[in-house]
């Protein structure tokens, strides 16, 4: 048996065997052919059956995310009948008598270029499109798997270098037990999306992962970072054993998940969902959220070749508040940026994305990309509980600025007539130091505060929260990140404003404790941590969180923080 440690980014246990993740190679030969007509009508049944890959693509990204996000697959099959297109692979094969495809590569680089040299911004960015549907047809004649996880049959361990977001949507989840990454870091947007789905997973293991074989028995420990290659019966059994027990908790807390997280004596906090879509609502609802402390809008704009216009993004929201009735829903504007591209706005690569023109610095830069999303965001308040938040906040002149604009976009729908929100509160994140040390000031700004532990983590210890080889410092669990959260919430108290905190670190369940304790008003988690957390609260009372919380900041390293909570709340100690 081979033991491999990463970082722990998704709670959990899963047990079985390994599948590799591999991206398709589609290098080619160029070469000329002998039958340019037989050549023709190979290329032609390649289109056919790309025709019916893109049918089903669409049906299953309609039932999954509805229609509008499905359009895409419509917009590639209608590509696949444009005649120019057509024209330059049939001459290319018939006169230059070249292979399938290479024809096609050429003639779809041609086209991509040309679209990209336009000045029109929706059709330049169709080029992404174009070269997205000639790489289906590619893999159709070179006989490569549509997914990188098409052959997996089997409910598995999926192990992989790294994994984007994208391809983390595009998993088949009936068939992922959970994965093991050998780059990336607990609070990567992809060690995110895993715990959202509920798969235990592990990020940053190291290199070896890949050299184990397909196949290989595998024990991922998502609670502690610990794959298991090749374990005995024995160790097998020891964590069935475990996986059982954890459920039995799980179950438990579930009975309850939809009552009221109200302390032993009496204080009630408010535990509410990250939620990235309409179908993540339904799922933080089922969870037993009261509501949404961060809607991150990235779904919106990543997995798509050109900027959702104000319509579009008025209709996603407005289906996402409608899920949670009078309940509130914080909407985040985009937070695009760090490890989050948008391939066709063509941003300047950047040395050092994360400190670089990132979520509402890009927003105020560029107007074009703020003003739909808060016109669509007032329209989508209109009766509701919508409250907005801007992320990346660091001096109160970015506050200012865009609340400025947030008033002109009202202005002018009110002038259009359009109904919108009449009161919609407004808060930032606090994630940058430079805002938890001057949150005084922000307080008078705002409405209300979201602590974004993930990033402040990241910034206060300088450690990128995506390279595996630092990431472990950047853990909400630091008390000089603990120190910042609790001036950050004394500061937003002090002036009767609220504080939320909707990095990772709010479904931890040795954080929740110490956040109960620091006076936190609201907990925004994944949904699949809602249960677990509402049980911990309940367990408690104010008084022995405000313990709990004075002995962890008097500490010196994170380990002796979990270890403290670790020893004083058994409730807290679970997986
Ligand atoms: C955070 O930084 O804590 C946060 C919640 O935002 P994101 O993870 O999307 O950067
Ligand atoms: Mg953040």
């Amino acid at each position: 048996m081979k033991t491999l440690r990463g970082i722990a980014a998704s709670r959990g246990i899963a047990i079985g065997p390994a599948f590799h993740f591999r991206r398709a190679d589609l290098s080619f030969e160029r070469c000329t052919v002998e039958d340019p007509t037989a050549e023709w009508a190979r290329f032609q049944a390649a289109l056919e059956t790309a025709r019916e890959q893109l049918a089903d693509v669409y049906a299953k990204a309609e039932a999954e995310s509805g229609a509008a996000q499905a359009a895409i697959f419509q917009a590639h099959a209608l590509m696949l009948e444009d005649p120019e297109l057509l024209d330059a692979v049939r001459t290319a094969i018939e006169e230059q008598c070249i292979n399938a495809e290479a024809a096609l590569s050429d003639a779809a680089e041609t086209y991509a270029q040309m679209l990209e040299t336009l000045d029109d911004e929706y059709l330049s960015a169709r080029a992404a499109d174009v070269r997205d549907v000639a790489a289906r047809v590619l893999r159709i004649l070179l006989g490569v798997a549509e997914s990188p996880t098409a052959n997996l049959t089997v409910p598995s361990i999926i192990l992989a270098r790294d994994l984007t977001p994208s391809d983390t949507v595009l998993l088949d989840k009936s068939l992922v037990l959970g994965f093991c990454t050998a780059e990336g870091g607990a609070t990567s947007h992809t060690a995110i999306l895993a715990r959202g789905l509920g798969l235990p997973a592990i990020v940053g293991a190291g290199p070896s992962v890949l050299e184990i074989p397909d196949g290989a028995m595998l024990v991922l420990d998502g609670g502690d970072g610990t794959l298991l290659v090749g374990p005995d019966e024995g160790t097998v059994a020891e964590y069935r054993a475990r996986q059982a027990a954890a459920t039995v908790v799980l179950a438990r807390a579930r009975e309850k998940a939809h009552e009221p997280a109200v302390t032993r004596d009496g204080h009630r906090v408010e535990v509410v969902a990250n939620i990235g879509n309409v179908e993540g609502a339904r799922a933080a609802l089922e969870a037993g959220a009261e509501g949404v402390g961060l809607l991150r809008t990235e779904f919106l704009y990543l997995e798509r070749s050109r900027l959702p216009d104000e319509e579009e993004q008025y209709r996603a929201y407005r289906a996402i508040v409608d899920v949670f009735g009078d309940r509130p829903v914080v909407l985040r504007t985009l937070d695009i940026g760090g490890d989050k591209d948008l391939p066709y706005l063509d941003l300047p690569h950047e040395m050092n994305p994360f400190l670089g023109l990132r979520a509402i610095r890009l927003c105020l830069a560029r107007p074009e990309l703020f003003r739909p999303q808060l016109r669509a965001a007032l329209r989508a308040g209109a009766g509701r509980n919508l409250k907005l938040m801007f992320p990346m906040v660091a001096t109160v002149s970015e506050v200012r600025a865009a609340r400025a604009v947030l008033e002109e976009c009202r202005a002018e729908l009110l002038d259009e007539g359009q109904p919108v929100a009449e009161k919609m509160e407004v808060g930032i994140m606090v994630e940058i130091p430079a805002a938890a040390l001057m949150a005084d000031h922000l307080a008078a700004e705002v409405d209300f505060f979201s602590i974004g532990t993930n990033d402040l983590s990241q910034y206060t210890l300088a450690a990128d929260r995506t390279n595996a080889q630092v990431a472990p410092l950047a853990t909400g669990f630091q008390p000089a990140v603990l120190r910042l959260v609790r001036d950050v919430i004394a500061a937003a108290h002090a002036q009767g404003k609220w504080v939320g905190l909707c990095g990772e670190l709010a479904g931890e369940p040795l954080a929740i404790p110490i956040l109960l304790g620091l006076g936190l008003d609201e907990f925004s988690m994944n949904p699949p941590a809602i249960p677990l957390a509402k049980q911990i609260i309940r367990a408690l009372t104010l008084e022995e969180a405000q313990e709990v919380a004075q002995a962890a900041l008097k500490l010196d390293s994170p380990d002796a923080v979990q270890a403290l909570v670790r020893e004083r709340v058994p409730a807290a100690n679970v997986g």
